[in-house]
């Protein structure tokens, strides 16, 4: 870099240094002053040489981490002179010592603190949830520390473009799991918002890109929709003279993306896209009485909705949020939200409890900032039930090798992760497993082989005529599961061979041969078949028949020729072993190609398997994830257990891509549902089998006055092909929607 460039780059640091000065302005004293720009000093001297991965200088992270903490979080004068500092300890020569000689023992304090969390998000260690957990409550008593690291992550996500693609989904992950919902129970809902935009970007990029273009594409319409809705109630509030303005707030792109996930509705169909929002400029005492007064005006206006009434003035939620929400009919026929608070709680809503305590009066001489931390430092420690909700979360989503399930009486089953809806039938009761037909999760009716998320409630679905077979081994992980199904299986062919050891009594009969032990141990070493039992069930299928015994027989005459016929299939079919993977393919592929696992060509290696909790195929965004057991396994980026798997298990993801490849078919599932014609299954059937090279593994429908829901597994080449084909369906009389299990298109 020439010396016209350095130069250019010193005015730069220094005007954003100027404008940090600009935002602690109204806040902070003159003697303040004198340490941050201390501060600012020490740290531009000590990240001299640092560059962000994106070239620039590293002390821009620092400046605008503390500006983050000033603005967004509402911190002091201390605190934007640990953000200054935070880095250097963890990332340059300088020591705790260095700092404690500089600054004092407060500043010196939070630095620790800052560097002993940054070794928990080591980048080759990964986070542990446990570890989260346990930094949370031992650096507690320094909460200072804590939103300076979500400071920290804000900044870190907002230039998340730098990193490579591997680093960008775990940090996502990391954000999404942990920092987010930590955001959320602080508070900071602006904070919180944009950590899961961000997060989303880079999760799953093509959902994040296609909501907001829709955003874009229909924001004017929405404007002057906006405009007529709110025409008659500025009119109506003006005319009681309260002060107010009127703001349109669209919702996240994340939070679009979460109702049309959960609600299985397209875009267009997220009716709150948008919320009204009413601020009024009132004093403390009259709060309450003024909001009333404007929710009875809006109402008097347009029809409410009285299950959609929320009121959190009377009380509050535990983050502190207060606020009056209503959803009203639009003249145009469309519910619309209607939030309603005063300036004092909207600034809470936005920034959390730093502005909360900035309106109460401090009474035993405490600093507003004081309080506030002492109030976050209770949320995080408290051990009462109503506080603890931030907590459980982690319990329910965190710890787990573990998920918690709940049956439709409420009971708590623990399972372990990965389980499907067979796992915990068999959890249950072998019977219950035995005859399992199905499940409802969450009311919603779900295969056998449907992976179980931490708080799902599961009611199985059973039927006297339902049996094991043998391919439920692979929708099992619990060993118990497995071992009852393995039971059930050695059952069923134990009745099987006895009608079997009939039948070939008969058989060997008309072939003049004697029914003894030796001619049975003769057959055995025909067949290659360890056992007499082995011999009767394939009889009793049908794999050993007529002409395999004539075959024999001719051998046994001094033929011989003939005895190719047998059937070569007849063991290999019916054995149930796991297929394993041969581990040395693996091994390689990883050594010559680290980063990336390319999925897709040599099948037959069985390097990888595909996960059958998301069933991707090829065009899906996926990762491989090195399991102990079954060698590699791919996963869809948008897989529920992903988020899990990449932030605690990182080390062990692979990159994977697929090769274009139109020999391989893989799993997809369907789901289908509108209303019950005549001739539908029929018309799905046919619409399917017409489509090239699909072929349907099973398939459900499940009818209820009149409607109906229906599942499908289908083999499938790639994510092209399945679009082509639900297009189809769609079209089919009857049918009104069509959505992918576990991931619903967003352009659909
Ligand atoms: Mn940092």
């Amino acid at each position: 870099m020439d010396e016209a460039a350095l130069a250019k780059e010193r005015t730069e640091i220094l005007k954003r240094y100027r404008s940090l000065l600009n935002v602690c302005r109204p806040t902070i004293r003159k003697e303040d002053r004198k340490r941050i720009r201390q501060a600012f000093d020490f740290a531009a001297k000590a990240h001299i040489e640092h560059r962000r991965k994106s070239g620039e200088p590293y002390i821009y992270h620092p400046i605008a981490v503390a500006k983050i903490v000033v603005e967004e979080i509402g911190l002091g004068a201390t605190s934007v002179v640990c953000s200054l500092l935070h880095d250097v300890v963890e990332d340059t020569d300088y020591t705790l010592e260095d700092i404690s000689e500089y600054f004092d023992e407060e500043v010196s304090r939070i630095i620790d603190g800052l560097t002993k969390i940054s070794g928990i998000f080591d980048q080759t260690t990964s986070i542990q949830a446990e570890n989260f957990r346990k930094m949370l409550l031992t650096l507690s008593d320094d909460v200072r520390v804590i939103l300076i690291k979500l400071a920290d992550r804000l900044h870190n996500m907002r230039t998340l473009d730098s990193l490579p693609p591997k680093k960008q989904l775990k940090v996502a992950n990391e954000t999404l799991y942990l920092f987010a919902p930590l955001a959320h129970r602080l508070g900071f809902h602006a904070i919180k918002s944009e950590l899961e935009d961000l997060a989303l970007k880079y999760t799953e990029p093509e959902v994040y890109q296609t909501i907001q273009q829709k955003l874009a594409d229909t924001r004017e319409e929405r404007s002057r929709f906006i405009q007529a809705f709110t025409k008659p109630i500025r009119k109506s509030l003006q005319k009681e003279d309260l002060d107010f303005n009127i703001l349109a707030r669209t919702k996240s792109v994340s939070s679009i993306w979460g109702k049309m996930k959960n609600k299985e509705v397209p875009f267009e169909e997220v009716y709150d896209i948008f919320a009204i929002r009413i601020i009024l400029n009132t004093p403390y005492y009259r709060e309450k009485a003024d909001c009333w007064k404007a929710y009875s005006l809006v109402t008097d206006i347009y029809q409410p909705n009285p299950d959609r009434l929320r009121d959190w003035i009377s009380t509050p939620k535990a983050n502190g949020y207060e606020s009056l929400h209503t959803t009203v009919m639009s003249r145009q026929g469309k519910w619309v939200e209607v939030q309603i608070r005063t300036a004092r709680m909207d600034e809470v809503a936005e920034k959390g409890y730093a502005a909360h305590w900035k309106y109460k009066e401090s009474a035993t001489g405490e600093s507003g900032i004081d309080k506030w931390l002492r109030r976050i430092r209770e949320i995080l420690k408290s051990a009462e039930t109503d506080a603890l909700d931030f907590i459980d979360d982690f319990k329910l989503n965190l710890f787990s090798d573990e998920i918690i399930v709940f049956t439709p009486k409420g009971e708590l089953r623990t399972l372990p992760l990965g389980s499907t809806a067979l796992d915990f039938a068999y959890s249950i009761h072998t019977q219950v497993g035995d005859n399992c037909l199905g499940a409802k999760v969450n009311h919603k009716l779900v295969p056998l082989s449907h992976a179980l998320k931490s708080g799902d409630q599961v009611e199985i679905i059973t039927s006297k005529k339902q049996y094991p077979k043998p391919d439920w081994l692979n929708y099992v992980t619990t060993a118990r599961a497995k071992g009852k199904i393995k039971a059930a299986l050695k059952e069923q062919r134990k009745n099987q061979a006895e009608d079997g050891k009939e039948i070939l009594e008969r058989k060997l009969k008309q072939f003049k041969i004697e029914f003894t032990p030796e001619n049975i141990q003769k057959l055995l070493d025909h067949f290659k078949l360890p056992a007499p039992l082995d011999l009767y069930y394939e009889v009793a299928i049908g794999k050993i028949g007529q002409k395999e015994l004539k075959a024999y027989v001719s051998e046994q005459e001094g033929g011989g020729i003939l005895s190719y016929i047998r059937n070569p299939f007849g063991r290999q079919r019916e054995s149930q072993q796991p297929k394993e993977p041969p581990k040395d393919p693996i091994r390689q592929q990883m050594k010559e190609k680290p980063d990336t696992l390319l999925i897709g060509d040599n099948l037959e290696n069985l390097s990888y398997t595909v996960s059958p909790c998301c069933n991707p195929i090829p065009g899906d965004d996926v990762f491989g994830f090195v399991t102990i057991q079954d060698g590699i396994k791919i996963h869809r980026n948008s897989c529920p257990n992903a988020v899990q798997l990449l932030s605690k298990y990182a080390y062990r993801v692979v990159k994977a891509k697929w090769m274009t490849s139109q020999s391989i078919a893989f799993l997809a599932g369907l789901r289908l549902s509108g209303i019950d014609e005549v001739g539908l299954l029929q018309d799905i059937t046919n619409t399917i089998s017409s489509e090239y090279n699909v072929n349907i593994r099973n398939i459900h429908i499940d009818t209820h006055d009149g409607t109906f829901q229906g599942e499908l597994m289908l083999y499938i080449h790639d994510t092209q092909h399945l679009k082509n084909l639900i297009k189809k369906l769609k079209k089919i009389r009857g049918i009104q929607k069509v959505t992918r299990i576990g991931k619903l298109e967003p352009e659909s």
